[in-house]
């Protein structure tokens, strides 16, 4: 290898444990899947230098890379410090010829930083959702975005059944009552309901809302969804979907409606204070999609008002979001910060992806049509079909309040 074939690769990763790294693993090992659900193959890189189940998203699991691209004589820079201009990641960028980031813990690739990275070529989302990247000035630059198609799309959608029966069933304040050490039953079921019989909607039915649509099915509900492309017949008579044309008539009829579409220009404040506004009273919203797909603001008066009985999901905007953030304290959430697509099971699949789309990349050899969200100048592959052009990393700068606060 000549140095003009070194590359240069930086990659923000969450930090590591407060208790220190590695941790004690609750199990051996992860199950071994034999395919994704539409017959799509898992990861297929040359080899991995890491055990399935073993925590490779924060920083000193480096997903599993190190040893890989220093054998092949690549720079591998590894942060969490991201945010703001004197951050490593915005120091480190000039000479950067790719990008690795999380959803979980964004770099985000603004047309600002995009700028200041003349050599970058390719920006890589390990996980799933790539609008951390201004998606239009990486279009304008000729930039290959891409990202780990279906990696933690099941993973999302097990967390998102998760919060919908947290939130009908109000399970959070009753372990609090057991931790607390009470035994208040009235207090305790005195929002409590049973989603059997409910009006149950998903906005967007591609991977993750198909996926969620699928596990709400044994629990005998009325399932609705709203998509830009519509489903075969053959599964939304299996599934008795009614499918609504837009989001409106979707929330009009729904108890509980789940959020599942990319955040992009079309997306972006979708639920605002009117579409809130048309919801039943005492609906309820779990959005594990983007925060920003929600009004921020929007969606703390209708908890307070009781417009909402309840809101849950795991993706706030910016990430990580201020402590002053009202979504923190606002009355009848159930959040979590973006843990859905990172447990340990979809690290090993999208540590693996970025594995494949590396080896690809540097090999010279195409990186998989499912994988890709921008290349050519153009919305390519999974990217053509479920974003539109444009931008929704406005307000990014906001993450870096989040330790001064
Ligand atoms: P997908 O590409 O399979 O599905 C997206 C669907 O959204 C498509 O069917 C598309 O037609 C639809 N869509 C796009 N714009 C729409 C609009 N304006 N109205 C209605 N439908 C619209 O993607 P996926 O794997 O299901 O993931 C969806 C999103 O979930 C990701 O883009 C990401 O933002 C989010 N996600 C979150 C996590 C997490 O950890 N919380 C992990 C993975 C993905």
């Amino acid at each position: 290898m000549t140095s003009s074939d070194s590359r240069k690769v930086v990659c923000v990763l969450y930090p590591d444990p407060v208790a220190g790294f590695p941790p004690n693993y609750a199990r051996e090992s992860i199950p071994a899947l034999a395919s994704y659900p539409d017959g799509q193959t898992l990861p297929t890189p040359g080899s991995i230098d890491f055990s399935p189940g073993q925590l490779l998203g924060s920083v000193s699991g480096g997903l599993g890379l190190e040893k890989f691209l220093a054998e092949r004589g690549h720079r591998f820079v590894v942060t969490s410090d991201k945010d703001g201009p004197d951050s490593v990641f915005e120091r480190e960028l000039p000479d950067a010829d790719i990008v690795i980031s999380q959803p979980f813990w964004p770099g985000y690739l603004t047309a600002e930083r995009i700028d200041q990275a003349p050599n970058l070529k390719l920006a890589i989302t390990a996980g799933i959702g790539s609008d951390h990247v201004d998606l239009q000035a990486a279009i304008a630059r000729n930039i290959t975005v891409c990202e780990v198609t279906w990696c933690n799309s099941i993973s999302v959608a097990e967390h998102a059944v998760m919060q919908m029966l947290a939130l009908v069933r109000d399970y959070i304040p009753q372990y609090g009552w057991v931790v607390r050490g009470g035994w208040n039953i009235a207090d305790a079921v005195s929002r409590s309901y049973d989603i059997e019989g409910m009006n149950v909607g998903v906005v967007a039915a591609g991977r993750i809302g198909l996926a969620v649509l699928k596990r709400m099915k044994p629990f005998d509900v009325n399932l609705h969804y709203t998509d830009r492309r519509r489903l075969s017949p053959g599964v939304e008579g299996e599934l008795g979907l009614t499918f609504h044309e837009t989001v409106e008539s979707l929330v009009g009829v729904c108890d509980v409606v789940s959020i599942h579409c990319p955040l992009h220009p079309e997306t972006e404040n979708m639920f605002d204070d009117a579409l809130i506004g048309r919801m039943k009273r005492g609906a309820y919203i779990v959005n594990t999609a983007r925060g920003k797909i929600c009004d921020r603001d929007a969606v703390a008066r209708a908890l307070d008002s009781g417009q909402l009985a309840g809101y849950a999901g795991d993706v706030w905007f910016p990430q990580p979001p201020p402590n002053d953030h009202p979504w923190r304290t606002m009355p009848n959430h159930a959040m979590t910060p973006h843990t859905s697509g990172s447990s340990l099971s979809a690290q090993a699949r999208y540590a693996s992806g970025i594995r494949e789309i590396l080896e690809c990349w540097l090999d010279g050899r195409p990186i998989r049509d499912e994988y890709l969200i921008v290349q050519g100048g153009a919305l390519a592959g999974t990217g053509a079909q479920s974003y539109t052009e444009g931008d929704a990393t406005g307000g990014s700068e906001e993450a870096a309040r989040f330790t001064a606060s």
